[in-house]
This record gives C-alpha cells, sequence and structure tokens, in this order.
C-alpha cells in the first residue's frame, strides 16, 4: 500500500533520492534469499505457524462421539453421504447456508484485521505465508544462513552442493506429500484412510488428490514464494481499501532515521550537534525482508507486514544502545503527528472498524440463532409431473406426490403423516400399504426416506382445480413436527 501523498510528501522531504520507477510487462524472478532474525515478530511467526500446522495436521485423528450410526471424526466433510461434521454440529446438503454465513463472517473479519493492523493475515495467517516460513527453515537447516546459501547458489555444481539440493528439495517434497495427505484426511475416516492408502487400497481419488496438493505445496511453498503474493494473490490489491491513516502497519520512522549514513558518521555528527538519523544503513531490514524489499521506501504492495524487517532493526538499534522502534508497527496519522510535534494517539474504534464488528456479531449472532432453532425433522413433497390428476371408475380424483422425510437424528424414528386441507380426502402410502388415515413411517437414523403418496378425493366432492393441501409429519416419541405443502389438482 503506499503512503498517502500529504504523507509522502512530508516522508519523502528528509528521504535520499531514489531512480525513477520504471515498469515492465514482464519481470524474471530475483531469487531472495532472506536471512534469518530473532525478535519479537519472529516468535509470533513461529508460535503461530507450529499452532496452525499442528491444527491441520492433527485435527483429521480428533475423534467425537456421536453414537453408533454416526463417524466419530470430529471434523469430516463425508461427500458419499452429503454431510459435514464439525465437532458436534452435523450439515446436510441443505444447509450449505452455513458454510455461506461462515465464508461472509470470515471476510467481515479480515476486513476488521485490516482496518486495525493492515495485513496481518498475510504476514501471520495466510497458508501461503506459513508453509512458505516452513519452507524456508528446512532450506535454513539444510543450506545455512542467507550467506551461505547465496555462496551455494553462486558456487559450482559439487558432490556438497548436489547433496544439499537433494536434501533440501526431498524435505519439502516429503512436507508437501504430507500436507496434501492431511488434506484428503478430512474427507474420510483418517485412521481406516491412512491404513487403505499405506496398503494401496485407498480409492484413486485419494492418490490422485494428494498428488496434486504435493505439487501446488511444493511449487508455491518452495519455488514460487513471495511470488504468490505479489503476482497471483489479489489481496494485496485490494486491501488498501480496508485501510485508512489510523490503521497500523509496519512503518519506516522517516522522521527519526533519516537523515541516514554509517553508525560512525552518524554518532559524529550527533556529537556536533548536527542532524542525524538513526538509520546507520546497515540493510539488515533489507536482507531480512522474506519479499526482498526495502521498508525504508515506504509501504509497498509487497509488503505483507510480516515485521521481520522490525525485528532486525530493534536487533541493530540494541546493539548500537539506541532505542528499538525505528521500523515499527506505526499509523499515518501519528506519523504526521510526530512531525508536527503532537503526541501520538490510538484510534482503534472508529466507523469502519464498529461497522465491520457490528456486520461480525449481526452475522455471527444469525448464524448462532439459525443452529439453535435447527430442527432434526424434515419433509419435502413433490407432485407427479404427468398424470396431474386421475379420475378414477368410481368418480373419484386421485393425485400423486413423492415425499421424501428426513429424519437428522442418529436414532431411528417413527412417523405418523396425515394431509390437511382437503376435507373428506384419503391419504394412502402406496411403499407403505396399510389402513390408516395416519400411516406410519420409519425412518432410519441420520438418513431420508422417500415414500410415494396417492391422495384420493371423493366422487362428487366440490373441487377447484387447484387445492393447496399440507402434509404433516410428527415423530410419534417426541412430538417433534414438519410439514411440506403441495396442491391438489382436479378436473
Ligand atoms: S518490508 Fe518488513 S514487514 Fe514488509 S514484508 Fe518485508 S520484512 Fe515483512
Ligand atoms: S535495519 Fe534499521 S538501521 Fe539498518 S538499514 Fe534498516 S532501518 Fe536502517
Amino acid at each position: 500500500m503506499p503512503p498517502s501523498p500529504a504523507l509522502e510528501s512530508i516522508f519523502m522531504a528528509d528521504a535520499p533520492a531514489t531512480a525513477p520507477a520504471t515498469y515492465t510487462l514482464y519481470e524474471a524472478r530475483k531469487k531472495i534469499q532472506p536471512s534469518s532474525v530473532r525478535g519479537t515478530f519472529r516468535s509470533i511467526k513461529w508460535a503461530i505457524l507450529v499452532v496452525t500446522l499442528a491444527i491441520y495436521y492433527l485435527l483429521p485423528f480428533v475423534r467425537w462421539t456421536r453414537g453408533p450410526h454416526e463417524p466419530s471424526q470430529a471434523v469430516l466433510v463425508d461427500l458419499a453421504h452429503g454431510r459435514f461434521y464439525f465437532f458436534f454440529i452435523e450439515l446436510w446438503p441443505q444447509e450449505v447456508y452455513y458454510i455461506t454465513g461462515l465464508l461472509i463472517l470470515a471476510a467481515f473479519t479480515l476486513f476488521l484485521m485490516n482496518a486495525i493492523a493492515g495485513r496481518i493475515w498475510c504476514g501471520y495467517l495466510c497458508p501461503q505465508t506459513v508453509w512458505t516460513d516452513l519452507f524456508l527453515a528446512v532450506e535454513r537447516l539444510v543450506e545455512g544462513d542467507r550467506r551461505d546459501r547465496l555462496k551455494l547458489d553462486a558456487a559450482p555444481w559439487s558432490a556438497t552442493k548436489l547433496c544439499k539440493r537433494v536434501a533440501k528439495h526431498s524435505i519439502w517434497l516429503l512436507i508437501a506429500w504430507w500436507t496434501g495427505g492431511a488434506w484428503v484426511l478430512y474427507f474420510a475416516d483418517a485412521p481406516t484412510l491412512v491404513r487403505d492408502l499405506a496398503t494401496l487400497q485407498a480409492p484413486m481419488v485419494a492418490y490422485a488428490s494428494i498428488g496434486i496438493l504435493t505439487f501446488t505445496t511444493y511449487s508455491l511453498a518452495g519455488l514460487m514464494r513471495e511470488q504468490v503474493c505479489k503476482f497471483m494473490c489479489p489481496w494485496p490489491r485490494i486491501q488498501g481499501a480496508f485501510t485508512d491513516e489510523h490503521s497500523l502497519a509496519i512503518t519506516y520512522r522517516f522522521d527519526r532515521g533519516e537523515p541516514r549514513g554509517s553508525a560512525k558518521k552518524n554518532a559524529a555528527l550527533k556529537a556536533k550537534g548536527l542532524p542525524a538519523g538513526d538509520c546507520v544503513d546497515c540493510l539488515q531490514c533489507v536482507t531480512a525482508c522474506p519479499a526482498g524489499i526495502d521498508i525504508r521506501q515506504g509501504l509497498q504492495m509487497e509488503c505483507t507486514q510480516c515485521g521481520l524487517c522490525a525485528d532486525a532493526c530493534d536487533g541493530v538499534m540494541t546493539k548500537l544502545g539506541l532505542p528499538t522502534g525505528l521500523i515499527a508497527y506505526d499509523t499515518d496519522a501519528n506519523a504526521a503527528r510526530r512531525l508536527r510535534g503532537e503526541p501520538p494517539v490510538s484510534r482503534v474504534i472508529r466507523v469502519r472498524t464498529v461497522l465491520y464488528g457490528v456486520l461480525i456479531a449481526g452475522v455471527g449472532l444469525a448464524m448462532l440463532t439459525a443452529l439453535a432453532l435447527r430442527t432434526f425433522t424434515g419433509l419435502s413433497a413433490l407432485h407427479d409431473r404427468n398424470p396431474i390428476f386421475v379420475t378414477l371408475a368410481d368418480g373419484s380424483i386421485r393425485n400423486g406426490y413423492t415425499l421424501r422425510v428426513l429424519n437428522k437424528r442418529p436414532v431411528e424414528r417413527v412417523f405418523t403423516l396425515s394431509l390437511d386441507g382437503l376435507p373428506g380426502a384419503r391419504l394412502e402410502l402406496a411403499t407403505e400399504p396399510g389402513e390408516s388415515d395416519r400411516p406410519a413411517v420409519t425412518v432410519g437414523p441420520d438418513t431420508t426416506h422417500e415414500l410415494r403418496a396417492l391422495v384420493f378425493a371423493p366422487a362428487g366432492a366440490k373441487l377447484d382445480k387447484s387445492t393447496t393441501v399440507t402434509f404433516r409429519i410428527v415423530d410419534v416419541a417426541s412430538g417433534e413436527a414438519a410439514q411440506a405443502e403441495d396442491y391438489f389438482k382436479a378436473p
């Protein structure tokens, strides 16, 4: 995100002259070899990496008891039976709107995060960031830190270089393979699928999915890295619309850092009372940046705001005995206030953050209410298309329907079926014959049951061409009911 024009003019007045930017339609990738850093933001990133990857890889093995007829996997997308299980929640295909609600909730949460603290999603939580961090850690482990890797890149091929490259790519492929493997475990009983995969008895689609995900993880996190954020992801281009001058962003404090110069030169200038900034131009912030940019040129689209340049700079400042925070999370508003000699302000509560908060609360509340009021019984009715009605030999009129009874509970249930809206009519189940005006229907646990229903209007009954009728089912044990409307057609 570029700095606002007003702020840019303030900052750039003190900033060193830079060459005018040139743009080309195609740019070959410049390999970036970021150096390792220690610090607050790096520690936060490690913690998030461990927690999110542990959840991703282990969640399919978490068990959740639902009853004898239900799967015991806590999180499961059961495509074969059209069910989604999430701990105590079980969603049917008709309830896909919960997923829509979740996506809307996620979008508003992302907007709120952006309005408060810029691209923290990109810098800390995005899967691309997390896996790239993991792949970088492996690279560092095998090939060493930035300087060693640069040397290795420049060195001619040798047995050592070959061994290191093979080791790195093998570990990357192993992680990518396990990432794909963990993904398919969300679609079947995990322990069973692991056994079937190992004994080559799993379905072909599982192997194909693992193969595709191995390839995408390896190429996106291992080979393409920052290219994904820079060229493939639309979010860097959109996210600026959700920020304003009070949104936090990793910022180089020009007012403190400039004019930059070597530590010795700046110390000498300061001793003479001449203007000198705290930036010693050591480039540690640039070499630490996984996007390969110089934050001192202002906020740029490539910056994921991971904070690693701030950690690198804090390390330099600490060594020099200067206060940390030359690069830090800051707002445009506070940067401008500092230049005017005013104290910083924190304005987390603003119109846009309140609006996003209200939208999140509204959607969340609506989803919770819908979940709390969710019924476990359902009925749908579908009138025969042809014939619409049949006039029988005794003069009575017959209409046919296909009914579907939904039992969302994990136990077998018995329902009575009845018809309203057509006085004197008789209801008969072709699939469950019996002499009753309220036939009983047994539906297995967590399943649907299709019925063929026939409705007879007696001869001589006064009928409109179309009369609204209501089918109703009632659970014999609990009294839970559901109904479906349709029409009775007559000549
Ligand atoms: S400039 Fe700093 S915050 Fe931005 S991507 Fe680079 S290291 Fe991360
Ligand atoms: S790490 Fe800090 S001192 Fe070094 S170049 Fe970057 S901003 Fe300047």
